[in-house]
């Protein structure tokens, strides 16, 4: 997986869309897409048109890279939507949106997705009352996810919550910030996702 941390992040104007990445740095004016809102690379302006291939492409890494997602655990997860009956691309959608990492970051308790990620990594998440250290793993309607009550760590969250304060919790989500706990009200939807994508180029392309 390309990485995200550092002075210079490119993924975003690779995609043309801001992918919000690296916490506050995305709302900030050193956001790549305001300074340079073009293709990275010496020859970046005299690239063609994108073909049908690039255009799926594009589409697929848009997800990959917002969800922090390798090749592998992209096409894991496509596999099994596509064993679901109904639409693909949506059940894509939704158990990408289901994620633990996603779940930790968009409830504001991390900077970014990468903290949510080594939260869960470290054993600093729970959920329903037992450690779960797999970012992958899928909440289910009902779950409610705890943290690790480690002075040290309460400190680090109550920082990031602070740092992220203003930033609305989605509707399915319910954030009780005294208790520092998040209940997973209802699942996701597709319209829960918040940037543009076209699903349906995923799946063309993941189905050749
Ligand atoms: Fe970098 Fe965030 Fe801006 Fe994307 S949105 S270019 S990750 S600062």
């Amino acid at each position: 997986m390309a990485r995200e941390t550092g002075s210079v992040c490119k993924l975003c104007r690779r995609e043309g869309e801001k992918l919000y990445l690296k916490g506050a740095r995305c709302e900030s004016a050193k956001c790549a897409i305001v300074k340079r809102n073009y293709q990275p690379g010496q020859h970046s302006w005299s690239r063609g048109r994108p073909s049908n291939f690039g255009v799926r492409l594009r589409e697929k890494q848009k997800l990959k890279r917002y969800f922090g997602v390798s090749e592998t655990s992209f096409r894991l997860v496509f596999e099994r939507a596509a064993r679901l009956p109904g639409n693909t691309g949506e059940h894509l959608i939704k158990l990408l949106l289901q994620r633990l990492d996603h779940v930790v970051q968009l409830a504001g308790i991390s900077l970014s997705r990468r903290h949510a990620r080594q939260l869960i990594q470290h054993g600093h998440v729970f959920v329903n009352g037992r450690r779960c250290n797999i970012p992958s793993a899928n909440v289910r309607q009902g779950d409610t996810l705890s943290f690790s009550k480690r002075e040290k760590v309460v400190k680090h969250l109550k920082e990031a919550q602070e740092s992220r304060k203003g930033e609305s919790v989605p509707s399915w989500l319910q954030l009780d910030e005294a208790a520092m706990t998040v209940r997973v009200a209802e699942l996701p939807k597709r319209e829960h996702l918040e940037f543009p994508v076209d699903e349906q180029l995923v799946v063309e392309l993941m189905s050749r």
